[in-house]
């Protein structure tokens, strides 16, 4: 498999360090707030990632840490805690909120069919780690205490920018304004590891430590928490590309400055999901969470699907229109199976079979790209061959992009019009004419006497849809 390594600007052969096994770190949710479907765009293609390499026959195991201390608004060091802005919104403490969004995460996930990662660890449970490898990054001396904090010194390193041939504003470090000089800091890009001078007074979480009580800066939790569960070589990092600066940046710096070596081999960046207006944000315009469209009747398998119709490493603009357009394509697409599944089956065409299979594969395998992998699915259903091989791709296909094309095309077949008696369809029809026409004082009358001859006729993203009461 060849994908795009963000560190050497190359796409590369992806070689793990141990044959048949893969380390794969992911950067969690800050969970100060629900994920808006921008930062579910990142986990749906890190899901993706993993699922194909466990399909191509890979042990993989992934770790995700939870931010719930220590991310403050800028991304670096500076303006406020977001948990902290969280909890006084709230008026909750900031554990509560951590466990509300983080249950409220897992939810989103699970309707994303994101898989949950092998280990998902909140930072607030490794304190102890971070402690100990600040102390052995002072023992090394990449690492000093200034002002009551303890600062990452970036002149001890020989390189320290590693992702900086991107565009200015793809590296933008979060919210700018209000940005103040730290003149404790030796050098302009050092980085908090451990504040004890807190600018927070009401910061609630505090731990004893070696340079006072305090608390961890965000990125030290990363580096302490893949290495914890990982070990000392880590084969792919993900995360979305505003991570890359600063937050992946120090990642590097500490793991390699504590290990003493290379750390991580691969790293996978998903470009943003942005609106028409811009950036995408949980505080300004309409804050766009899963629940949010479903509520407005989108299946949050259609946004899926819609993520994979772009390439991770294309910025991708969300509008509903654009979602629509998923919608029909999805519907058709599921409707298609459906006549698969309700068809005479026949045998299983081997070679038919692998040669559509090697079609699937060659998309993912060139970076990862899911739009040509649906390519390769319309391909399937457009091919001369059994309703039995062309099930039993799409079957494994779908193992891997996840989007219930066999679940839903049973239940669009289910709730096909084909049991529905010919005069409620016929009422239907008319009542679609009357609701054209504007006219819906018919079109009530005719919906009440579908429900009073026994059947339900509701109206969804998707159409109308007319189902036995
Ligand atoms: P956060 O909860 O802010 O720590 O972000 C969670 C994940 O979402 C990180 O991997 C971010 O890089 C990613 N992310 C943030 N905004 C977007 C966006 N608009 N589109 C895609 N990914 C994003
Ligand atoms: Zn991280």
């Amino acid at each position: 498999m060849q994908i795009y390594n963000t560190a050497t600007r190359k796409k590369e052969e992806f070689v793990p360090r141990f044959e048949g096994k893969v380390s794969m770190y992911t950067c969690g949710p800050t969970v100060y707030h629900y994920a808006h479907i921008g930062n579910l765009r990142s986990y749906i293609m890190e899901d993706i990632l993993e699922k194909y390499l466990r399909f191509t026959g890979y042990d993989v195991k992934r770790v995700m840490n939870i931010t719930d201390v220590g991310h403050l608004t800028s991304d670096g060091d500076t303006g406020d805690d977001k948990m902290l802005k969280g909890a006084k919104r709230e008026k909750k403490t900031v554990m509560e909120i951590a466990q509300f969004y983080t249950d409220a995460f897992f939810e989103d996930c699970k309707k994303l069919n994101i898989k949950r990662p092998d280990v998902v660890e909140p930072a607030t449970q490794c304190i102890d780690e971070f402690i100990r490898v600040i102390e052995s990054l002072i023992e090394k001396g990449f690492a000093y205490e200034a002002g009551g904090n303890i600062y990452f010194d970036t002149s001890k390193l020989e390189q320290y920018y590693i992702f900086n041939d991107f565009k200015e504003e793809d590296l933008a470090v979060g919210v700018r304004e209000g940005v103040e000089e730290d003149s404790n800091k030796k050098n302009k890009a050092d980085f908090v590891l451990w504040f004890t001078k807190s600018k927070f007074d009401d910061q609630e979480l505090k731990w004893e430590s070696p340079w006072g009580v305090g608390y961890p800066g965000w990125h030290i939790e990363c580096s302490c928490i893949s290495v914890k569960h990982l070990g000392e070589y880590l084969d792919i990092h993900c995360g979305g590309i505003d991570n890359a600066f600063p937050h992946h940046t120090n990642e590097i710096a500490q793991s390699e400055a504590y290990l003493g070596h290379k750390w991580c081999s691969y790293w996978f960046h998903i470009l943003h999901l942005n609106t028409n207006s811009g950036k995408m944000s949980k505080s300004s315009g309409e804050f766009l969470t899963v629940s949010l469209l479903e509520s407005k009747g989108y299946n949050p398998l259609v946004y899926r699907f819609f993520c994979l119709q772009s390439h991770y490493r294309k910025s991708l603009v969300f509008s509903y229109e654009n979602l629509d357009n998923a919608v029909a394509a999805y519907n058709k697409l599921t409707a298609k199976i459906g006549t698969l599944l309700s068809a005479e089956q026949g045998e299983i065409d081997k070679a038919k079979y692998d040669e559509l299979m090697k079609l699937f594969c060659e998309a993912l395998d060139n970076d990862l790209n899911t739009s040509l992998a649906i390519t390769a699915l319309y391909d399937v259903l457009k091919a001369d061959t059994t309703p039995a091989t062309k099930i039993a791709l799409i079957k494994e296909f779908d193992k891997v992009l996840g989007i219930g094309l066999i679940e839903n095309a049973a239940k669009a077949d289910d709730s096909g019009e084909s049991d529905i008696p010919q005069e409620i369809l016929d009422l239907a029809a008319q009542r679609a004419e009357a609701r054209k026409a504007k006219n819906f004082a018919l079109a009530d009358e005719l919906r009440a006497k579908i429900t009073e001859m026994g059947y339900i006729i509701e109206e969804t993203r998707q159409g109308t849809n007319i189902k036995k009461a």
